[in-house]
């Protein structure tokens, strides 16, 4: 390493006297990448009952891949392959204390070998020699014994017990769900889900985005995914990684042939949104954005159901009367189901001419916080009319990082600072160029 002056003391620690170096005798999990700097680290893997108990690396690297590597191998070890291999280049430079910016590049190729490391062992799925050791045991989320999750229910088969289980680990390991929900359609739902999404990654939090939009899912399209494929392992479905804080999964991705409608009844629809909440390798998360169809039918009901807790709702509407009117429905549907609701957001509220500067109320105003006001649910802002938003969303592209200087994106990052806030968590938004406040 350079001058000890830039280094924190664990990153020095780990830099002289590194933790697990040396390949492992026998392993499961491998991986050897060299990064864009020339350096090669080499990782092994033992993983037992789907959780790393032990790992060893090597790197030819200087002092910061010593130290990336060490810690790296102390970051995966007890925690299940699924946690191991969302172990990104932050969480490698958090737990060292930083690096000085010419040795981040070490980070990343611990990282990248941790996670290649874990993709073997997904993709031959070996188990280790009888004679290795036994890991910690398997939920290690809690220690609440009343978890019902460690409780079978009456008339539970063994098969039904384990896939609850597996849902309610994976979403134990999710702080915040939001649920973007909406009265009727057309409303920019999904615009909001996806930049709410995309806004909160990029201000450093882990983030999922789920489209359970089965007749229409419109999340690959507005970010540009739609070439996408999902990995599936036997651990479960890998969703497309959009950014080192943000994983998307959309039932768009499955779905084949764009143009050919979904017929499904509710209770197909039921199994299919308990699936992607059971079987998608999220890891942990801060929030889970979920994008579901508008209205209070199937797919709203089925996610309320099975999300767990920590969830809340976040309705968006238009002002107009006809929207209104559903959103009434949409709150008391909420409060029928027990569900938190964040607040309202009033999309397409007034537009401003960019040659006068006049405002004109094409669906009227107001009206989301006449009923936000109404029915005691907190109102979270005004999102003006903004043409960009359409074409940014046509072309694929996150309107709210491409067009930043718009009213637009400044009532969005106003949404998502008062989101942030409202969970106690701070935002570096303040970036954002700002013409008017909602
Ligand atoms: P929903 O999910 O409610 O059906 P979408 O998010 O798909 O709605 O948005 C419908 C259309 O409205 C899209 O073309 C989108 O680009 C556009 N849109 C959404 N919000 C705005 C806005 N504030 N200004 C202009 N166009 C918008």
């Amino acid at each position: 390493m350079g001058s000890d002056f830039e280094y924190a003391a664990v990153a020095l620690d780990h830099a002289r006297q590194p933790r697990n170096l040396g390949p492992l005798d026998s392993c499961n999990g491998h991986a050897r990448i060299t990064g864009s700097c020339g350096d090669t680290m080499e990782l092994w893997l033992q993983i037992r009952d789907d959780r790393v108990c032990r790992v060893g690396f090597i790197t030819d690297g200087c002092g910061s891949s010593l130290a990336c590597g060490s810690i790296t191998t102390e970051l995966a070890t007890g925690r299940t392959v699924e946690e191991a291999y969302v172990i990104e280049q932050k969480d490698v430079l958090d737990a060292l204390g930083g690096l000085p910016e010419e040795s981040r590049h070490c980070a990343v190729l611990a990282a990248e070998t941790l996670r290649a490391a874990c993709e073997d062992f997904i993709k031959k799925g070996r188990p280790l020699p009888e004679n290795e050791p036994t890991p910690p045991e398997s939920c290690d989320i809690c220690d609440t014994t009343s978890c019902s999750a460690k409780q079978r229910q009456q008339e539970e088969s063994d098969k039904e017990f384990a896939e609850r289980q597996q849902l309610e680990r994976r979403m134990c390991r999710i702080r915040h769900k939001i649920l973007v929900l909406s009265g009727k359609g057309g409303v920019g739902k999904s615009t909001v889900a996806a930049n709410l999404a995309v806004s909160l990654a990029e201000a450093g939090k882990k983030v999922g985005l789920l489209d359970i939009d089965i007749h229409g899912p419109s999340i690959p399209r507005l970010l540009g995914l739609e070439r996408q494929q999902i990995g599936t392992t036997e651990q479960g479905m890998l969703p497309v990684r959009m950014t080192q804080n943000l994983s998307v999964m959309s039932i768009g991705f499955m779905l084949g042939n764009r143009s050919t409608p979904v017929i499904w009844r509710g209770p197909r629809k039921y199994g299919a949104i308990r699936q992607f909440l059971k079987d998608v390798l999220w890891g942990s998360l801060d929030y889970l954005v979920v994008d579901s169809p508008p209205g209070t039918g199937d797919e709203p009901l089925s996610i309320a159901q099975l999300v767990g807790t920590g969830a809340q709702a976040l309705i968006v509407t238009t002002p107009q009367d006809l929207a209104i009117a559903d959103v009434r429905r949409c709150v008391s549907f909420c409060r029928s189901l027990s569900l938190p609701v964040l607040g309202i957001v009033e999309n397409m509220s007034g537009y401003v001419c960019p040659q006068c500067g006049r405002k004109t109320d094409l669906f009227k105003a107001g009206g989301g916080k006449a009923l936000a006001d109404e029915t005691g649910v907190p109102f979270l802002g005004v999102i003006p009319i903004e043409p960009d938003i359409v074409t940014s969303g046509d072309g694929g592209r996150p309107f709210a990082q491409e067009h930043t200087h718009t009213a637009a994106a400044a009532a969005f990052a106003d949404l998502v600072s008062a989101i942030l806030g409202g969970h106690n968590e701070t935002t570096p938004l303040s970036k954002h160029e700002r013409r008017t406040s909602v």
